[in-house]
C-alpha cells in the first residue's frame, strides 16, 4: 500500500514515465483537460475492460450499449440539465477570479487566491459545453456535449427492450466521455473537464422496497468492485446526500468516496432515479416508454437504480494507492526509488523481459519469450538496456508486476528468473510454462 501524501510528486511521475500529461502542453495547456500517454491508456483501458467484463458480460441481464456524445439538445431539456445542472459562482472583485460558492474558503467569504473579502452574490452557471449541429450557430442548432452518459440510456430504453427481450430487473451500462465546464479544476485529473464515466442503469419494479433493495445491493457490489482493483478499506466510505444536495432527479444518493492525499473526496456514486428520467423522455418525445410487465399484466414505468463511477478518477485513485516513494532506495542503502504496486490485472505491462547481456543467445530466447507472451498473455514489455536494478527500477516505476530475466543459465537449464514487484521474491520458472504461469494472474 503506498504512501503519498500529496500529488505533486505522482504529477511528476505520470509525465515523466508517460502515464498522463497535460493536454496542449507545448501551448501553455488546455486546462482542466488531461491526454494519457502510453502507460496510462494501458491501465484506464484494463481498468474499462475490468468493468465491462464485471458488470456487462458476467450478469445474464445486463447489456452493453456505446450511445453519441451528442444528442438533442430536447434530451437535456427533457432530463432537466438545461434547466438544473447550474452550479452555483462566486468571483472575487479584487482579482477576478472566478470559484465554485462550495469552495470552503468561500463559504467564509474569502478569496482563496488574493484573500480579499469582496465578493460578487453567487450566481448560477450552467456546466454544460454548448455546441452547434451543422453551420448555422442560433438556438435552433444548438446543443450540448453530455455532462453525463445515462440519457444516451434512457433514451435507447425502447430500442434494448425491444432488440434483447431483457424483463426486469435488468440494466444497461456505458462506459463515455462526459464534459463538464466546471468552474474551477483542480487536483490534476480528479475534477477535470472532459471525463470519462462507468454507468449502469438498472431497470427494477417502481416500488420503495424494490428501490431500497436493489439501492444497497448496487452500492455493495460497487464497493467490492474497488476492493477488488485494490483500494484499500480504510481509504473507502459511504457518504448520504443530505436532502438539500441530492441532484433535482434522485431520490436517495449516496457517494462512494475515497482518501485521495487532498482528503476525502467523491470517486462514485448510487443513485435512486426513480422514473423521472423515461417518464419525462415519454412525456417530452410523446413516445410510449412504459414497460409491460406480463406476469402482472400492467404497464408501468420502471424506477431506475443507477451506479456511477468517474474513470479518471478510479485511475486517479489506483496510482495514489499504488505509489509507494522510498527515500533510500527498497533495501534502505540506495537512491530514492519509487514503485506502483498496482494490480497486476490493471497494470499496462503484464510482465517484461529481459536478456541479462546483449549476447546474442540470449536475444534471441528473449524475443521468443516476448512474442509467445503478447500472443496469449497481453501486453509484454521488451527491455535490453542497462544494468537489471536499473531495468527493474523503470518497471517499477511504471508498475509492471513481474519482470523476466534470461540469462547463460536459461541456455542450459530452459527455464526464467521472475521477480515480483511486490515481494521482491524470485523464481525460476521453465520457459515452456509462462504463459500458463502469467495468464491466471493477469487475466482481467
Ligand atoms: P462532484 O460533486 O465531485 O462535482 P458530481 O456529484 O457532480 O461530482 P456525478 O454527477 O454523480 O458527480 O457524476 C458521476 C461520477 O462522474 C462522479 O462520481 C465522478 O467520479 C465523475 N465526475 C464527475 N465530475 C467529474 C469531473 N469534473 N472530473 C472527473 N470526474 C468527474
Amino acid at each position: 500500500m503506498g504512501n503519498l501524501t500529496a500529488l505533486a510528486p505522482l504529477v511528476e511521475l505520470a509525465k515523466k514515465r508517460g502515464i498522463i500529461f497535460q493536454s496542449s502542453e507545448i501551448y501553455g495547456g488546455a486546462s482542466g483537460v488531461y491526454d494519457f500517454g502510453p502507460i496510462g491508456v494501458e491501465i484506464k483501458n484494463n481498468l474499462k475492460r475490468f468493468f465491462w467484463k464485471r458488470f456487462i458480460h458476467l450478469p445474464d441481464n445486463m447489456v452493453g450499449i456505446d450511445a453519441g456524445i451528442l444528442m438533442q439538445r430536447a434530451v437535456w431539456q427533457a432530463s432537466g440539465h438545461e434547466m438544473n445542472f447550474v452550479d452555483l459562482m462566486v468571483e472575487c472583485k479584487k482579482c477576478h477570479q472566478r470559484f465554485r460558492h462550495d469552495d470552503e474558503e468561500i463559504k467564509n467569504n474569502t478569496c482563496p487566491i488574493c484573500k480579499s473579502t469582496d465578493l460578487t452574490l453567487p450566481q448560477k452557471f450552467n456546466a454544460m459545453f454548448k455546441t452547434f449541429f451543422g453551420p448555422l450557430e442560433d438556438s435552433g442548432h444548438q446543443t450540448f456535449l453530455r455532462p453525463e452518459t445515462a440519457q444516451g440510456m434512457f433514451v435507447n430504453f425502447k430500442n434494448v427492450l425491444d432488440t434483447t427481450r431483457q424483463k426486469l430487473p435488468f440494466g444497461m451500462g456505458q462506459i463515455g466521455k462526459a464534459f463538464r465546464n466546471e468552474i474551477t479544476t483542480k487536483n490534476f485529473i480528479f475534477r477535470s473537464r472532459e471525463f470519462e464515466q462507468g454507468e449502469i442503469e438498472f431497470f427494477i419494479e417502481p416500488s420503495e422496497p424494490e428501490g431500497e433493495k436493489w439501492f444497497d445491493w448496487w452500492l455493495q457490489e460497487w464497493q467490492q468492485f474497488f476492493l477488488d482493483l485494490g483500494l484499500s478499506p480504510k481509504n473507502l466510505r459511504f457518504r448520504p446526500h443530505k436532502k438539500s444536495e441530492l441532484a433535482h432527479y434522485s431520490r436517495a444518493t449516496v457517494d462512494i468516496e475515497y482518501k485521495f492525499p487532498f482528503g476525502w473526496a467523491e470517486l462514485a456514486g448510487v443513485a435512486n432515479r426513480t422514473d423521472f428520467d423515461l417518464k419525462r423522455h415519454s412525456q417530452v418525445s410523446g413516445k410510449d416508454l412504459t414497460y409491460f410487465d406480463e406476469t402482472k399484466k400492467e404497464k408501468y414505468y420502471p424506477w431506475v437504480i443507477e451506479p456511477t463511477m468517474g474513470i479518471d478518477r478510479t485511475v486517479l485513485a489506483i496510482l495514489c494507492e499504488s505509489y509507494s516513494e522510498y527515500p533510500h532506495g527498497r533495501s534502505g542503502k540506495g537512491e530514492k526509488e519509487i514503485v506502483l504496486d498496482i494490480n497486476p490485472k490493471i497494470a499496462a505491462f503484464k510482465a517484461a523481459v529481459f536478456p541479462l547481456t546483449k549476447d546474442e543467445k540470449l536475444v534471441k530466447v528473449a524475443e521468443k519469450i516476448v512474442a509467445e507472451l503478447k500472443e496469449k498473455s497481453g501486453n509484454v514489455f521488451y527491455d535490453i538496456t542497462g544494468s537489471i536494478g536499473r531495468r527493474y527500477r523503470r518497471q517499477d516505476e511504471i508498475g509492471t508486476p513481474f519482470c523476466i530475466t534470461v540469462d547463460f543459465e536459461s541456455l542450459d537449464d530452459k527455464k526464467v528468473t521472475i521477480r515480483d514487484i511486490s515481494t521482491m521474491e524470485q523464481e525460476r520458472v521453465a520457459i515452456k510454462d509462462l504463459n500458463k504461469w502469467l495468464e491466471p494472474k493477469t487475466r482481467i
